[in-house]
């Protein structure tokens, strides 16, 4: 019969509704109170996949460093890990241990010496890594201050770093109480000053910060300047100061690319370094790492001997329970790739930020301020001689109608009436991706030059983008 059918009846063929047939979908889904009722499965996914249509494609977003693309094989085996609690190391040893590899091959990719004990952490990310990198150089100081009789009263401690700084690096001032010096960026200097830098280090100075690709430009600073430097300032003085070296970006890219260019371990006073494996390590978020050439600059304070999972395990990490599998994605991705697998990546990678750079300085308007050369970031700003209506910010605007999401943005104090737009070029972007975009790129200017478009009262446009 088709029709009569009781409730009782209805019910049982409501698993094979249609998704888009089912009472669910048919009521505003629950949004800040949990619901009456559970809803199936199936539908609940379709449900939550739905809410999540109109981000951007995360492919088209040229403002990230995060890894937009891994392998089916990684994405199966990450899936499968995730329930592996990276810090149960009772619980799961093999996946320990794979970290622990990790640790190894990036001590050996950023030549940490042989002859001492190095050790490192994976974190959640470079934050957290930077966080720990930070503390340890916090408590090597007072350690030291204390044995020398400084007061510690008086002052408090303080980094120095350039204002081309990530936000993490305020965050640890902040959080720890320490102060910033920052020594400012110009024109003439778009990395940390090293004419200027020891000017800011006096005893209470608890390291310097190098930044392998600040994160504004994707300039390096000059590591092995700034180590001579400390070099010869720990030679004047008892209070001795290290430097960590944030290479979130470039610790995984330029190790591959230039490995001529000296900048970590290969440096003596380069006592740790952190980077973002979901950066140029090519994995998904969040996994970062931080190492320190030699145990002893890693005070005991900061390691944790943990027994209440098991065996009786340190850990050195701010985070406690997290999952296991974005190890696992890395420790894939290095048996994978291998050395020359990363190298041929980075270098298309490179390749394909070179083209774009060249393109845009075809069409005379910009002056490009990265090329892709050290990292494959391109960064320009509109030149002072070009007379044009419209902004970046506008530009920025075009090529998001074509799904293309590209920052526009100002550059950190000192700088910050130079109004810059930054492409990050990941693995994923390959080179007829990159032509498609170009030819978008020359239509939204045509577009801009030629159409009737209303534009913003100048100054009214916010930064636009995400700068990470
Ligand atoms: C991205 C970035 C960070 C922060 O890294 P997360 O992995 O996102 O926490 C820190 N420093 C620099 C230089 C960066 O580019």
């Amino acid at each position: 019969m088709l029709y009569g059918k009781k409730d009782q009846e209805r019910k049982k063929s409501y698993v094979i509704e249609p998704i888009f047939g089912t009472k669910a979908e048919s009521q505003d889904i629950p949004k800040y109170k949990l619901g009456e009722n559970p809803v199936e499965p199936s539908v609940a996914y379709r449900l939550v996949k739905d809410e999540l249509l109109d981000e951007g494609n995360a492919r088209q977003n040229l403002a990230t460093f995060c890894q937009t693309y891994m392998e089916d094989e990684a994405t199966l085996l990450m899936a499968e890990t995730l329930e592996k609690n990276a810090i149960d190391k009772s619980e799961y040893p093999r996946t320990a241990e794979l970290e622990n590899r990790c640790v190894s091959m990036l001590a050996d990719l950023w030549h940490a010496p042989e002859a001492i004990e190095y050790v490192g952490t994976s974190t959640v990310g470079s934050s957290e890594a930077c966080m720990l990198g930070g503390l340890a150089m916090k408590f090597r100081w007072r350690n030291n201050a204390e044995k020398l009789g400084l007061d510690l009263q008086v002052q408090k401690p303080n980094l120095v770093i350039s204002s081309g700084y990530q936000v993490c690096w305020e965050k640890f001032c902040v959080y720890w109480d320490i102060e910033m010096r920052v020594v400012p960026m110009s024109v003439a200097h778009m990395s940390i000053d090293v004419t200027k830098v020891m000017d800011y280090v006096d005893p209470y100075t608890i390291g310097i910060v190098g930044i392998l690709g600040i994160t504004y430009t994707g300039k390096f600073d000059d590591i092995a300047a700034l180590d001579a430097l400390v070099e010869e300032h720990n030679r004047q003085t008892d209070y001795k100061v290290y430097i960590h070296v944030d290479g979130a970006s470039g610790a995984m890219f330029v190790p591959f690319i230039d490995p001529e260019l000296v900048w970590d371990f290969r440096l003596k006073n380069v006592v740790s370094i952190n980077t973002s494996g979901h950066k140029y390590g090519l994995v998904y978020p969040g996994i970062g790492w931080v190492l320190w050439r030699d145990k002893a600059y890693l005070p005991e304070e900061l390691i944790f001997e943990v027994s209440y999972l098991g065996g009786k395990m340190p850990t050195m990490a701010i985070n406690f329970s997290r999952s296991a599998s974005p190890i696992i994605g890395q420790y894939y991705n290095f048996l994978r790739f291998g050395f020359e697998g990363y190298r041929a990546i980075h270098e298309r990678t490179k390749q394909v930020a070179i083209f774009l750079a060249n393109e845009i300085k075809k069409t005379g308007l910009f002056e490009v301020y990265n090329d892709g050369r050290n990292l494959p970031i391109v960064c320009y700003r509109l030149k002072e001689s070009v007379e044009v209506e419209w902004t970046l910010y506008e530009l920025a605007d075009r090529l998001q109608m074509k799904g293309w999401q590209v920052p526009a943005y100002p550059l950190p104090p000192d700088l910050q009436t130079i109004i810059i737009q930054r492409y990050v070029v990941r693995a994923d972007f390959g080179q007829s991706m990159a032509e498609e975009f170009i030819e978008d790129f020359n239509a939204a200017l045509k577009e801009l030059e030629q159409a009737r478009i209303l534009f913003h009262d100048k100054g009214e446009h916010g930064v636009q983008g995400f700068i990470h």
